[in-house]
């Protein structure tokens, strides 16, 4: 817009964007006696025409929230489990070559206020006023204009992965694989091998398409969440932390790790998580692939139906990884029988040492500082 490389006025072209499977209306997308099962997304974001269209006809700018897709995906791991027998091509699901076909949704959080505030517990002034302020005070409308009930808040949605047919998804009889997974850029991108996340999420892959190719159908959601909500910045300031400290990284410490850098354990809130799921007509999650019991709690809250929780394959934990899962499962996440942790494992269960040594930070600082005079900066400052 500063640049004027975008008109201001500029309508959208939607024309043949429309989705390319149809998803509900279900009795889920509508409030029932003050209930909204759905409050954080527009239940008819990906249908304006359909929903809007008189709107639209008296020029009302009204643009999509939500938008259907298909691709064919291709990952390294799906081509592994085709090479070691754990998945097998089927030309539908998947093809020879290890690719599978899915459907995906994209999705931008749409806050409807009054049901925001009912699910956070608190009144809609407190929420409206938390959000003005937290915002530096960018949306005056929140509140000077308590008629507006919707916020478009400026934070990540999610995409939600489907393997087989979608219209069988509301079918409480056709299996049903799905994992919320929250995202992880370090691992999920780019392998770090601190943390579970990216072999969690493939092995969530996997289980989705065995589940399409069985009959049922595979969803997994994938959260803009990063570093549990708290950011990359933070996550990698929680790394060296752990690394530093003294008596190394191990179990016991992880999560006061987070707390001492943060002030939070975890930023996450998992109360309007489920909210695609009902936008999708789920009531019964056959597999859950998923060892948080926060997840797991808000889902069964919301009325959906768990059948079997999935942990972690142990042979898929990364090495790096032993610190995190070994802390999670004590402080309450599913072990599913196949993770047991006692007092005596939260002390004994290290990661690896990243070689912190206290003369090399020293001489980086230093070396920083040289710099810094070279340039001018730290002189400058100095004068300031
Ligand atoms: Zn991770």
């Amino acid at each position: 817009m500063a640049q004027k490389t975008l008109d201001p006025e500029y309508m959208p072209q939607l024309k043949m964007t429309q989705p390319v499977a149809q998803f509900g209306p279900f009795p889920s997308w509508y409030s029932k006696e003050g209930e909204h099962k759905i409050v954080s997304i527009d239940p008819m974001g990906h249908i304006p025409v359909e929903a809007f269209g008189k709107y639209l006809d008296k020029g009302f700018d009204i643009r999509p929230t939500i938008a259907v897709t298909k691709a064919h995906i291709d990952l390294p791991e799906c081509k592994e489990a085709i090479r070691e027998g754990r998945l097998a091509p089927d030309g539908a699901i998947m093809t020879q070559d290890g690719q599978s076909h899915i459907t995906k949704v994209a999705m931008e959080p749409v806050w409807y206020l009054p049901g925001i505030a009912q699910r956070f517990e608190v009144t809609e002034q407190n929420l409206r006023e938390s959000l003005f302020r937290e915002t530096n005070m960018m949306y005056p409308e929140l509140i000077t204009r308590p008629d507006l009930k919707v916020f478009l808040p400026p934070v990540g949605g999610c995409t939600v992965y489907i393997w087989g047919d979608p219209k069988k998804i509301p079918d409480p009889d056709i299996e049903l694989t799905v994992r919320v997974h929250d995202e992880c850029n370090g691992s999920d991108v780019f392998g770090s091998d601190i943390c579970t996340c990216r072999p969690y999420l493939t092995h969530a892959i996997e289980e989705s398409i065995r589940t399409a190719q069985n009959g049922g159908t595979g969803v997994v959601i994938y959260y803009r969440k990063e570093g549990r909500a708290l950011g990359e910045v933070t996550k990698y300031l929680v790394y060296n932390m752990r690394k530093r400290q003294e008596g190394g990284d191990r179990a016991e410490e992880y999560f006061n790790c987070t707390q001492h850098v943060a002030g939070v354990t975890d930023s996450r809130f998992q109360a309007i998580m489920p909210d695609p799921l009902h936008w999708l007509g789920i009531t019964k999650i056959h597999k859950l692939i998923s060892m948080s019991n926060m997840k797991y709690d808000a889902i069964t809250a919301s009325g959906i139906e768990v059948v079997e929780r999935v942990p972690i394959p142990p042979e898929l934990v990364p090495k790096d990884a032993a610190v995190e899962i070994t802390a999670k499962v004590f402080e309450g996440y599913e072990g599913g029988g196949v993770y047991k942790v006692d007092e005596a494992m939260m002390s004994k269960v290290q990661g690896r040492d990243y070689d912190y040594r206290k003369t090399d930070i020293e001489n980086a600082a230093a070396a920083g500082r040289e710099a810094l005079q070279g340039s001018g900066v730290a002189a400058k400052k100095q004068k300031v």
